[in-house]
């Protein structure tokens, strides 16, 4: 992995935090390293005589952070918090709340503590997806070791937050020398720090690149992709894609988004010998299972799935849960479509499958190095439970969200698709103007061109739309013809009675 570091660029920051926020979106934009909100940076400065910890902000993507998506805390209020025996997520939140010497800034990241005790000045966090591939295999810390010597210490899993922070200050005090640069979180991640935003920054470049080339001199970084891409769906396969997602939505109790990606790699996964094995072991890190739940469903047989997932909640879910997760997969792996994902609304989706790509490179290059290996199935559900609960919120708010609404003349209906997008629904407009593929710059708006009379044109839109929604629920506008077309994926449509 190559440091994006540019002298000319870092020198327009005149302030340590801006340089912060700019070494932050480097690592924010290599989604091998962290995706979807993943990953956390920091920088300690002195203000008025105090120290202060700039955190990044719950939630903030680094990709687009700025310097107001830290949260200033007092050092001196945070770090002694390590000495307590446990501590709540809720206790901790507050306790962070009382140490920001500005109301108004954002939340903390959960690992503040874990931040906040690191002796150095500058601290990333990542997911590398290459860090994972090495230590998510049968004799993890072994490969770990191996790889990075005595550049980095080694905490095992734990849960994000208080327990975690206790486990790294319990093993850096233990084992860190002066050699030490990084640290490495067994399935879930890795840490780099150093004295300047550019060493602390090219550390954690360094250190995921003795990753890529431990994979790279052990056979286990090329993956194989041996088949042949399949054909653009047919109509038959229109109407067999619009039921699974009809299933799915059934099974979730409220429609989702479903987008397919016949990619070479997907496809490739989807047609793995040991797919079987190698698919349903669990993910690359247990937060991932908030979008792509513990396992990919194999095939099209929802209701298998669902009582798969019902065994594994009863088996699993901590007795004072109060909330748990549908049953419904999100991610399915077929031979002959690839890779499909599922989400509360077309972006959700998208991350889905951006995830799930991610997961099968980690899955892929684990299993070449050694053995793919990930964690007890408790410890998912657990990240399930905390992480979880976004789709309600989404659908609170968005009251269109997971549907899919098929747009006759867009162009001339240009407010009602903006409407309906508002509302969290996905858009598939057709224009005989090519003015309608850029009309929205948003993943949940596909704009094709499309002549009404033209039935090979219509049937084609027809099926670019299924591929990437799942189906259509709804039918703005369109002529005789058009509605006719649509009367069969109306009919799979989950808003339709079961
Ligand atoms: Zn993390």
């Amino acid at each position: 992995m190559k440091s994006l570091w540019n002298d000319e660029e870092a020198g327009h920051f005149q302030s340590e935090l801006a340089l912060r926020a700019y070494t932050s979106r480097l690592l924010g934009g290599e989604k091998a390293l962290v995706m979807y909100g993943g990953g956390n940076t920091s920088v300690k400065l002195q203000e008025n005589g105090e120290d202060i910890l700039y955190v990044k902000g719950s939630g903030a993507d680094l990709a687009h952070v700025t310097e107001k998506d830290f949260a200033p805390v007092r050092l001196a209020a945070v770090r002694p918090l390590i000495e307590r025996e446990a501590m709540s997520n809720a206790e901790m939140g507050a306790q962070f709340r009382a140490a920001l010497t500005n109301p108004q800034a954002p939340r903390p990241s959960i690992e503040t503590v874990l931040h906040a005790i690191l002796p150095f000045k500058w601290v990333e966090h990542t997911h590398a997806d290459a860090v994972l591939a090495v230590a998510n295999t049968d004799h993890g810390e072994r490969h770990i070791r191996a790889a990075f010597g005595d550049a980095v210490v080694i905490v095992p899993y734990h849960h994000s937050g208080f327990e975690l922070a206790k486990a790294c200050h319990d093993v850096f005090r233990r084992e860190a020398t002066a050699s030490t640069i990084g640290m490495v979180l067994m399935h879930h991640g890795i840490f780099a720090f150093g004295d300047s935003a550019r060493e602390s920054y090219e550390r954690m470049i360094a250190l995921v690149t003795r990753a890529e080339d431990y994979l790279k001199s052990r056979g286990a970084w090329d993956i194989p992709l041996r088949f042949p891409p399949t054909q653009p769906a047919s109509s038959q396969d229109m109407l067999a894609i619009a039921a699974l997602r009809r299933d799915i939505s059934h099974a979730a109790g409220f429609p989702l988004v479903m987008t397919l990606s016949s990619d070479l790699m997907s496809l490739a996964f989807a047609r793995r010998p040991d797919l079987e094995s190698l698919s349903q072991r669990g993910p690359a890190t247990p937060q991932h299972a908030v979008f792509t739940k513990r396992v990919p469903m194999l095939g099209r047989d929802v209701a298998a799935f669902t009582a798969a997932y019902r065994r594994y909640l009863a088996e699993n879910a901590p007795e004072q849960a109060e909330r748990l997760p549908d049953t419904a997969p999100r991610i399915v792996l077929d031979p002959e479509w690839g890779l499909i994902s599922a989400g509360i609304t077309a972006f959700y989706a998208d991350a889905a499958a951006e995830i799930y790509r991610h997961s099968m490179k980690i899955q892929s290059r684990a299993e070449a190095l050694e053995a793919y290996a990930s964690l007890p199935p408790r410890e998912v559900l657990a990240a399930e439970i905390e992480y979880g609960g976004f789709e309600e919120k989404v659908r609170r708010s968005h009251p269109l969200a997971g549907q899919v609404v098929l747009v006759a003349d867009a162009l001339a209906r240009q407010s009602e698709v903006a409407a309906l997008l508002a509302q969290g629904a996905a858009v598939i407009g057709l224009d005989r103007d090519a003015a309608v593929e850029t009309l929205f710059d948003q993943i949940g708006f596909l704009g094709i061109v499309s002549d009404p009379g033209d039935l090979r044109q219509s049937e084609a839109a027809l099926a670019n739309g299924v591929r990437a929604f799942g189906g259509i629920d709804r039918l703005l506008g369109g002529d005789a013809l058009l509605q006719e077309m649509c009367r069969p994926l109306l009919a799979l449509s989950p808003l339709q009675s079961e």
